[in-house]
């Protein structure tokens, strides 16, 4: 059974209650999980802040959490096959995806590691006899709260910067998917990381996730999910004034001219929105072409839409697996449906797939909408899956009115020749991550995250490690004398 990690112990919950786990290729239970609930969390609050304020995890030397996480970082690596085949049959991912997911969180911890001991603060020159020193410290208690889509590498991103700052943390991975944040947990206790620092938290968000993001003993919230949920965790965060990073959804815009190398393109549009089956935040799921290219590459994608392998992660070959659950399955399919009600045309795909052994699993067919216009909700709304909207546009001013007509601010792209139209775009694009000639490299050394509802603070890169830690400014007078304010010592 999959227990929890509080205060140093591997624990069933209070309740007693237990999840289970399944493969949504086959639909078959791999492993069953402890429930935890809103008693749980606090349980896991409570040894959380008695490791930041009683112990000497929050002032032990850089150097030292530093040796910690790049051991952590070899464990990962070392264990790089088993976890990589865990998250396969959790999540649903191809397996060489789901390597180089496990591999990334190795590199992200790594990262960190080495960040946490470089210069940081400042030292100003103030007037008088007065040196002013900027420092950092760590914030306190910090709830780590992730999805289901890179469930390995959405806990290196929050855990390493989190534990290199020296915060003690409360980690909660998605219901479906606890195998590989409970593996991470064993590899960091082999690490040597100390009893409270860092506590694994299972269970359902509304239960679990929602006592960590009201509990008033919790100083920072870092959440991924969806824009709604994070809606949520901001008004339950404002009890105490939570520190926040939130990082939410999207509904990015890959745009397309004419003068772009389209078999180049035509290969980044498909995966910018079948990578690991459309459920990636920044997946391209609005494809804009420019008109006088649209039908010609409008086929370019299409046919490559159809040659995708898709099916079970483990076996090899497949490049598309399936979504992460019948409910969620039946959401994307409930957007299908909407688009051809609102009169987009269905170019290929659309279906659940029902043949042979997939008809196990929740696989729906790479599916493609053309002539989509800015009202239907296939724009507009964030679907998660193996869906894109393919829309024309005149010319740069329309494309970039099309991109930015959007609530969300988190990823976009555009392929052209034209470096001078490519800078131009990137510029007036209003999103956090915007990508030339390229989509989806995620890398730690840049910052990650959005404008507008797509969230707010940046996750990786050095910006990463400041959404971890709290600023304070020391002033010092070397040369302390009277006040000179009071009349008792005016001269
Ligand atoms: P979700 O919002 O339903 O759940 C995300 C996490 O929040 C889960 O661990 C869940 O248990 C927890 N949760 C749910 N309700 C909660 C509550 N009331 N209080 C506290 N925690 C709660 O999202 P999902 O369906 O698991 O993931 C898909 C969403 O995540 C998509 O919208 C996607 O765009 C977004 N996402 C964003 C990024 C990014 O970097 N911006 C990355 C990955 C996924």
């Amino acid at each position: 059974m999959l227990k929890m990690y509080i205060g140093g112990r591997w624990v069933s919950a209070v309740s007693g209650r237990t999840r289970s786990i399944t493969n949504p290729a086959t639909g078959e239970q791999i492993d069953v999980a402890a429930e935890g609930g809103a008693e749980d969390a606090r349980l896991a609050i409570a040894a959380a802040r008695k490791a930041f304020d009683e112990s000497d995890w929050p002032h032990t030397s850089a150097r030292h959490r530093a040796r910690l996480l790049f051991r952590l970082a070899d464990l990962i690596e070392r264990h790089a096959g088993e976890q990589a085949r865990m998250e396969t049959e959790n999540n649903g991912k191809p397996l060489a995806d789901a390597e180089d997911d496990v591999l990334t969180a190795a590199n992200v911890f790594r990262y960190y590691a080495g960040l946490i001991g470089k210069p940081s603060g400042q030292v100003s020159d103030l007037p008088g006899s007065y040196v002013g020193r900027v420092v950092r410290e760590p914030i306190g208690v910090c709830g780590l709260i992730v999805p289901w889509n890179f469930p390995l590498m959405m806990a290196s991103w929050k855990l390493a910067p989190c534990l290199a700052a020296g915060n003690t943390c409360v980690f909660k991975p998605a219901e479906l998917t606890p195998v590989t944040a409970v593996r991470l947990f064993e590899l960091m206790e082999e690490a040597g990381f100390p009893p409270g620092v860092a506590n694994l938290l299972l269970g359902e968000g509304r239960t679990a996730g929602a006592e960590l993001a009201a509990h008033e003993q919790v100083d920072k919230i870092a959440f991924t999910g969806g824009t709604e949920t994070g809606r949520g965790v901001m008004r339950a965060a404002a009890g105490n004034i939570k520190k926040l990073s939130l990082e939410l959804g999207g509904k990015s815009a890959n745009i397309v001219f004419a003068d772009a190398d389209l078999d180049i393109a035509a290969d980044y549009a498909v995966s910018g929105i079948f990578l690991n089956a459309g459920q990636v935040c920044s997946a391209g799921s609005r494809l804009l072409v420019e008109e006088s290219v649209y039908d010609r590459f409008v086929d370019m994608v299409v046919e490559r839409a159809r040659k995708i392998r898709v099916g079970n992660g483990l076996h090899p070959g497949v490049e598309m697996g399936p979504l992460i659950s019948e409910a969620h399955m039946n959401k994307v399919l409930g957007y299908i449906k909407a688009g051809i009600e609102e009169g987009a045309v269905l170019l290929t795909g659309g279906k659940r797939i029902t043949e042979g052994e997939l008809a196990r699993g929740f696989f729906v067919e790479p599916t493609v909408f053309g002539d989509v216009h800015s009202g239907m909700r296939i724009f507009r709304e964030e679907i998660f899956g193996p869906v894109l909207s393919v829309t024309k546009f005149r010319d740069e001013e329309d494309a970039v009115r099309l991109a930015n007509d959007s609530i969300y601010g988190l990823a976009g792209a555009v392929f052209t020749s034209d470096a001078g139209k490519a800078e131009r775009v990137a510029r007036r694009v209003r999103v956090g991550v915007f990508w030339i000639n390229v989509y989806h490299p995620a890398m730690v050394e840049m910052p990650w995250g959005g404008y507008k509802q797509s969230g707010l603070g940046r996750e990786l890169g050095t910006f990463g490690l400041d959404a971890f830690t709290e600023v304070k400014q020391i002033v010092h007078n070397l040369h302390p004398g009277p006040l000179g304010y009071y009349h008792w010592n005016r001269s």
